[in-house]
């Protein structure tokens, strides 16, 4: 069965959107975005846009590609102060002369709805997040509204970045699944695959995983987004050739994005109400 990420993401929508309009004051995410990067562009159009639908107060702060570590330390201090302000996201990634690290540092971490503070992934760490990166933490809902109890299930996680693939596999572990993390060193990646009951991708390289390397009745999330020479967007897994022996996948795209996006909102309202 497909799992329709754009339905789920649309009833968290609603859900957040009837608990915002009980609200005396709105939850508000700025987003800064530096340079002109248009994927980037992109992206935090969507966010600002589903702020918008959601009735949240948003901010997006364009910065230009040459500004210094020390103004957009400033602006994310502005933000830290501001009490309009629930949410702070810093678009990636930033231009090379900057230190991400040190500017994601500087975001006050109950503001941290991207989940990437060294404070919020050490608690992921440590199975007791507050905020909880998005994609991954949009995986589980996905996970959870499908009725899989992972407790105990062979789970592969194939890439390894900060931002998707180890949140993801820590994600699994706190479900008390047994975990395997692969990267671009993995050895026998198939043989790896062909194990998992629960196998989630996220390397960025179209169709890379085969349909005959997934073991029969799996569960399959695909967070890779890739745009083909054609124009068109494919995951890191052969869907057509999947689709028919497992139990569920997300299709690219209508699976994992939007989740990604809904979980944002969702993070928003986490950090609103934990200030109030
Ligand atoms: P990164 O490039 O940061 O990380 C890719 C990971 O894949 C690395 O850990 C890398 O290993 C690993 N890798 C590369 N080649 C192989 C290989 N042959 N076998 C196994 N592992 C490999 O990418 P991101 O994590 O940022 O994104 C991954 C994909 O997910 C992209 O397509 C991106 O667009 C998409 N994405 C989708 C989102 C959504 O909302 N749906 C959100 C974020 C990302 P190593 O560590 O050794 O380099």
């Amino acid at each position: 069965m497909i799992i329709d990420g754009k339905q789920i993401a649309k009833e968290l929508r609603v859900k957040i959107t009837d608990k915002v309009s009980t609200l005396d004051r709105k939850p508000g995410l700025a987003v800064i975005l530096v340079g002109d990067d248009p994927a980037s562009a992109v992206y935090v159009r969507n966010k600002d846009n589903a702020c918008k639908e959601v009735g949240f107060y948003s901010e997006k702060i364009n910065k230009p590609a040459n500004i210094t570590q020390a103004e957009l330390l400033s602006e994310v201090d502005r933000l830290n102060h501001d009490d309009k302000i629930d949410g702070i996201l810093v678009q990636l990634p930033l231009p090379s002369h900057l230190d991400t690290n040190q500017v994601v540092e500087a975001i006050n971490p109950s503001k941290d709805v991207d989940g990437f503070h060294s404070e919020n992934i050490g608690k992921l760490m440590q199975n007791r997040a507050f905020l909880r990166p998005c994609t991954p933490k949009g995986v589980m809902t996905l996970l959870q509204i499908t009725g899989i109890d992972l407790a105990g299930k062979n789970c592969v996680v194939v890439g390894a970045s900060n931002i998707v693939g180890r949140p993801m596999a820590i994600e699994l572990l706190n479900a008390s699944a047994t975990v395997t993390i692969c990267n671009s060193k993995t050895k026998n990646l198939s043989d790896k695959i062909k194990q998992a009951d629960v196998l989630v991708v996220a390397v960025g390289r179209p169709k890379m995983i085969q349909g005959n390397w997934i073991k029969e009745g799996a569960t399959v999330i695909d967070v890779g987004i890739n745009r083909l020479d054609n124009g068109k967007l494919v995951g890191d897994v052969d869907f057509d050739a999947t689709k028919d022996k497992v139990a569920w996948i997300t299709p690219v795209p209508g699976g994992v994005g939007p989740m990604t996006i809904a979980t944002l909102l969702e993070n928003t309202l986490m950090a609103y109400e934990n200030k109030i």
